[in-house]
């Protein structure tokens, strides 16, 4: 597809690749950004609490400025399709959830993309694919808002705001640990990592 509005392409360089997971990440944030009648995230004005990790997550972060590293991009491990995004100035917030938009893939759609997915496709079923996906992504892109989320005013409830902790030694690997994120094992202060307990790393 060629002239693509300047902040999907800026989402796609920044994602690595154009795919509809992308695009509804990318739908949404314009939805929200419409809903609350405001431009871009200035700086950190904006919060989006994102409630999955998908691809979506990456146009978020471009069309709205909310990152880790700002603080002003919230994850929760909810395995919903869902982007709250609010406005700490004016404390409105939108919550916009995936509910129609994506196709099903038929079973030859299906058998494709695992093939694709395995590295066993040949350059006509990867050809394949890639088109089925564009043709997915423009449908999205000329899909009117309202067929694919549901849009809803919300509160904007804020997690407490960031505190700073001391530091401290992990006895196990010897490295820094938050105060408030070390454990004990065996009586001495151990990391998280030292624990063997599993996350994601959130
Ligand atoms: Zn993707
Ligand atoms: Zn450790």
């Amino acid at each position: 597809m060629t002239n693509r509005p300047e902040d999907y392409q800026k989402a796609i360089d920044f994602h690595g690749h154009c795919c509809p997971g992308l695009t509804i990440g990318y739908l949404a944030a314009k939805t929200a950004l419409n809903h609350l009648k405001v431009e871009r995230a200035a700086d950190e004005e904006l919060v989006a609490i994102v409630e999955s990790d998908g691809c979506g997550i990456d146009a978020v972060q471009v069309l709205l400025g909310c990152t880790i590293g700002k603080g002003n991009l919230i994850y929760k491990d909810h395995g919903k399709q869902a982007y709250t995004i609010g406005n700490r100035r004016t404390g409105q917030a939108v919550r916009v959830v995936v509910t129609g938009g994506a196709v099903p893939l038929t079973p030859e759609q299906e058998a494709l993309r695992n093939e694709v997915f395995n590295g066993q496709a040949s350059p006509e079923q990867d050809a394949a694919w890639h088109k089925l996906q564009s043709e997915r992504t423009a449908r999205l892109l000329t899909t009117p808002p309202e067929e694919i989320f549901k849009i809803q005013d919300i509160e904007l409830k804020l997690p407490p705001e960031a505190k700073i902790f001391n530091s401290v030694i992990c006895a196990y690997c010897g490295e820094k640990v938050m105060e408030a994120r070390a454990r004990l094992k065996n009586g001495k202060i151990a990391c998280l990592a030292c624990t063997e307990e599993y996350n994601r790393g959130w």
